[in-house]
């Protein structure tokens, strides 16, 4: 009777493992700062495609401290980003290992791969400066340099300094032009923003809206969102999207990213996802569900997205931006910039 019954567990403990293992051989975890709408019917045609399951874990903050602290434990296969700061500190703290894929070579061009290939971008998105319609009309010969001359004193919204979005921006031109030049753009801005740094980007075009300034920093992307949403449409509509520095060193563009984890346990289906991911189906997927700008360099950007126009993009390395992060977050620290 006790053979049989410790038998009948052992069978029961062999198929439940044999299961799992079978199981595990078949799924792929992702913790993904990227929103549930936009990544999740993504996900669907990939199980569609391939029998793998995808488990995700969203969340707004906190996912790249948690893939730390778990360390080798970590059921984490892939790290899933809305911007390029956190893709370079997710590296930076040795969380992701190298992927050298032919189709992820072939998909994406060289400038979107991390500098050992441990992270590739997905999308890309510009910095806009959008301008009142009532107020300014389009500024097509705008900078971001212009922003911090006396012309544009009070007139200008944006979010916090210290959000990635305006962080790269601010990284991006201590690139180009030295820390000393950029401290001083950083204190012309400062002192021409119509109220403290607040709320989202969105929120900066609403306030163009309501005539606090004429000027709003706001991704590409956000237009296309507002344009589709009843209560944003008459934001969107109060504003002209315009390229900064087309004469000069091109629009700053951030990306969106991908890298796997250092110890991935579903290592071989996390290479499959990435090559999804950078593949024409997901590529034509992020450019109709969120309006950005696909890295696939034969997939189209949305109709809405193509009717602003084509423009010159800052072709600086995002590694060479990636290296002025700590001095920007110093920067914006000295001049107190979000107080
Ligand atoms: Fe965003």
């Amino acid at each position: 009777m006790s053979i049989k019954k410790s038998l009948t567990v052992l069978l029961a403990g062999t198929s439940a493992l044999a299961s799992s293992m079978s199981f595990a051989a078949e799924e792929v975890n992702v913790y993904s700062y990227r929103q549930p709408f936009l990544i999740e019917p993504m996900m669907k045609e990939f199980t569609a495609e391939t029998g793998v399951k995808v488990n995700i874990l969203f969340a707004k903050k906190g996912l790249i401290e948690r893939i730390k602290r778990e360390g080798k434990l970590s059921t984490a296969d892939l790290m899933l980003t809305s911007d390029f700061s956190r893709l370079t500190m997710f590296t930076e703290e040795g969380l992701a290992q190298p992927v050298d894929s032919d189709i992820l070579n072939k998909n994406i061009p060289s400038q979107f791969h991390g500098a050992e290939k441990q992270w590739y971008a997905l999308t890309s998105r510009a910095r806009n400066i959008y301008s009142s319609v009532e107020r300014v009309g389009p500024a097509p010969t705008i900078t971001y340099q212009d922003l911090a001359t006396p012309a544009f004193k009070g007139k200008v919204c944006m979010r916090s300094g210290k959000h990635p979005y305006n962080v790269s921006l601010l990284a991006s031109i201590i690139a180009h032009e030295g820390e000393a030049k950029a401290k001083t753009w950083l204190e012309g801005l400062k002192a021409n923003l119509a109220r403290k740094p607040q709320g989202n980007d969105r929120a900066q075009v609403k306030a163009v809206k309501e005539g606090l300034c004429d000027y709003a920093l706001t991704n590409s992307y956000y237009l296309g969102k507002m344009l589709n949403d009843p209560k944003q449409v008459a934001w969107a509509e109060s504003v002209h999207i315009n390229f900064p520095n087309q004469a000069t060193t091109g629009t700053h563009v951030n990306v969106s990213g991908i890298a796997l984890t250092k110890y991935a346990p579903n290592k071989n289906n996390a290479i499959k996802l990435m090559e999804f991911l950078s593949g024409d189906v997901a590529q034509q997927m992020y450019a109709e569900i969120n309006y950005e700008y696909p890295v696939k360099e034969d997939v189209q950007p949305s109709k809405l997205v193509a009717s602003w126009g084509k423009f010159k993009a800052d072709d600086i390395k995002l590694s060479d931006i990636a290296a002025q992060h700590q001095a920007a977050i110093k920067l914006l620290d000295e001049v107190k910039f979000d107080l």
